[in-house]
């Protein structure tokens, strides 16, 4: 979601008259959009503004700007620790910013008309301005067709839902990201069909929860009705959706992934914890009987599904057998893939009110034994792959290895091989002859 709204960031700066600087050094505006899941962003966002406040000394010019979660859940405390900001963006403002940098530079014309021509001659404003502009409010709806500029080349974001009403004991995007806000069905076909007319042909549908999409909406209307409608947009040949949270998954939900063809045979479903003890600390609203239950319907009306998932270790009061108990969901239900974190508290969530935190070492090391058993399942879960022909789209030069490309089967399995560049972006079909932990091989090139 983050990405996303950094693409509308980027998109309406250069509706405005912007263009993309190719380093640092020479940028005129830097801005941080940030993202505040776990503690640890905190410490990176304000180490990298050390970095940027030195920029700055040298370039009194530089206009500094700090967008979305962090900001929105500590306003002051962000201007406590960087003074030197000339402006902060919430998540509920942060499509005002072509204004605000107007604004900052002494331009008074205010509007916020796109295509406005105000980034020259900006050095020489910027040096006369002074004033710190900050924009934090919260529950503002995000304006409908606002310019993007699309950093992914292959598959598009599209939110189809906005914030969060579950709150998780442990979770802040609650606070950060306001209450549940679903999209018009309209509006969202509209920016699908416009993505495909540009040559997308994977979209990844966006939410916290995307299974409550609809709630609220003046259209009686489902996550599993958009679907259907997404599917029949011409043009589009995958659809992707994350995350999908358990307690709302719907038997309509997956009858209609299995129907609709264009829908990929993946999901992520986030269990955090194997312990019922946890998820009822944890208020996620199932347990480990019932999520097993619902992974099995799902294998069964679907059985070439992937499952990924989330979890989280060292949540106060976990126990040994807590653990354990994690351990063994995991083996048996056998995850295509996990993102795996250690418990980090943040002020104002419920859980930092929770009594026999973890220790630092005991959830580094049971972090370390979960994520070694789940390599190890990995690897097990694509090894069968081995032989088959599977449907790659192409998504550009390997990230591990610079010769090569890589893309992604319907599974959300990545494929390395060796192919040209004009290949990106493409379908194509490659018969998997490797099977790691994090990728497949594959060989072949049929474009589909
Ligand atoms: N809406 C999604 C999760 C979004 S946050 C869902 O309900 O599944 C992505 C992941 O970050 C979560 O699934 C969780 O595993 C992790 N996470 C969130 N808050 C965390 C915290 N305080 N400490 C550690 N991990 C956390
Ligand atoms: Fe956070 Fe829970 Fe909402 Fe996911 S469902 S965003 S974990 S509160």
């Amino acid at each position: 979601m983050n990405e996303y709204d950094s693409e509308i960031m980027a998109g309406l700066l250069k509706d405005s008259g912007y263009h993309l600087a190719d380093e640092m050094e020479v940028a005129d505006v830097i801005l941080l959009n940030t993202c505040y899941v776990r503690e640890k962003v905190k410490h990176k966002v304000y180490s990298k503004l050390g970095e940027l406040k030195k920029l700055k000394e040298k370039k009194p010019g530089l206009i500094l700007g700090l967008c979305g979660c962090l900001v929105q859940k500590e306003p002051k405390e962000t201007l406590r620790q960087a003074p030197y900001l000339d402006f902060i963006l919430g998540t509920s403002n942060f499509f005002e910013l072509p204004q605000v940098l107007r604004e900052i530079c002494g331009d008074n014309r205010g509007g916020g008309e796109r295509g406005d021509q105000v980034a020259v001659p900006f050095m020489a404003q910027a040096r006369k301005r002074r004033t710190q502009v900050v924009r934090v409010e919260e529950g503002r709806a995000v304006p409908e067709n606002l310019p993007k500029l699309r950093k992914r080349k292959f598959g598009a974001f599209v939110p189809v839902i906005r914030g969060c009403d579950n709150f998780c004991s442990y979770c802040n995007v609650p606070y950060v990201r306001g209450r549940e806000k679903s999209r018009s069905p309209k509006d969202i076909l509209k920016e699908i069909e416009g993505l495909t007319h540009q040559g997308y042909k994977e979209v990844i549908l966006l939410g916290q929860n995307v299974n409550s999409y609809g709630r609220g909406l003046e259209k009686k209307i489902d996550f599993a009705d958009l679907l259907g409608l997404v599917n029949q947009i011409e043009g589009l040949s995958r659809i992707r959706f994350t995350t999908s949270h358990p307690k709302d998954l719907s038997d309509k939900l997956i009858k209609r992934m299995a129907e609709l063809d264009k829908v990929c045979e993946h999901l992520h479903l986030p269990i955090q914890s194997g312990s019922n003890r946890i998820l009822s600390r944890m208020n996620r609203g199932y347990t480990r009987e019932e999520y097993k239950c619902l992974v099995d319907k799902v294998h069964q009306i679907i059985p070439q599904i992937s499952f990924t998932t989330d979890i989280i270790v060292g949540f106060p009061g976990e126990t040994e057998k807590d653990f354990e108990d994690t351990l063994d969901l995991v083996k048996e239900i056998g995850f295509d893939g996990a993102f795996t974190f250690c418990y980090s508290p943040l002020a104002g969530t419920k859980a930092t009110e929770f009594k026999k935190r973890v220790s630092q070492e005991v959830s580094k090391e049971r972090l370390r034994k979960l994520i070694e058993v789940q390599q190890g399942i990995t690897l097990e879960r694509n090894k069968p792959l081995i032989g088959q022909n599977l449907e790659v789209l192409v998504e550009g030069i390997s990230k591990k290895s610079p010769y090569e490309l890589e893309g992604r089967t319907r599974g959300n399995k990545i494929v390395i091989f060796k192919g040209k560049e004009n290949l990106i972006g493409e379908l194509i079909s490659l018969r998997i002859t490797e099977a790691g932990c994090w990728a497949l091989r594959g060989e072949g090139e049929l474009t589909i």
